[in-house]
């Protein structure tokens, strides 16, 4: 469910937790888990650990409860993913990110492109400055975004179709 290795799950949850939140994540199974578990089943200190648990329970997406040890006291924090969460916060993820790539899209459609030795400008830019660069000193040839386009049109649809997916599960 949590397929890290879809890339809008994995951008978003690299934003909020970072690399190593996501590794932490990535050992994580289904089910309930202590904190010292995790620590071990990914190889990190246990303070990183609480540090990424703390911050998925912030947006709750992480959530937990404890079981006491009549016996000893001790406090056993049980933590476990809410996927009802992770799912609606992950097609929001989604349609922002859908958002971003279709404008980006229309802006690869509509604009014809010119590029230089440092950077990529519109037509209109590169006329201005008479086809010449004036930071790189050579010239603004025409460069076909073809592929920029077919790449952007296969991302939305991967996205759209994971978007179906997860609405399903
Ligand atoms: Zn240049």
């Amino acid at each position: 469910m949590l397929e890290l290795d879809n890339f809008v799950v994995r951008e978003y949850f690299k934003r909020r937790i970072g690399d190593e939140g996501l590794g932490i994540m990535m050992s994580v199974p289904e089910g309930e888990i202590t904190d010292e578990e995790i620590a071990e089943l990914s190889d990190t200190k246990l303070t990183a650990v609480r540090k990424t648990l703390y911050r998925l329970y912030e947006s709750r997406i992480a959530e937990y409860r404890t079981e006491r040890d009549d016996s000893s006291g001790w406090i056993t924090y049980l933590w476990r993913f809410n996927y009802d969460n992770v799912k609606k916060i992950l097609e929001d993820e989604a349609d922002s990110k859908l958002k971003e790539l279709e404008s980006q899209l229309e802006e690869e459609r509509k604009g014809v492109f010119y590029q230089c030795g440092c950077q990529r400008v519109l037509f209109e830019e590169a006329a201005e400055k008479n086809f010449m660069c004036a930071e790189c000193g050579t010239n603004f040839e025409y460069i076909s975004n073809d592929e920029l386009i077919q790449e952007l049109e296969e991302k939305i649809a991967k996205i759209e179709q994971w978007k179906e997916k997860i609405k399903k599960e």
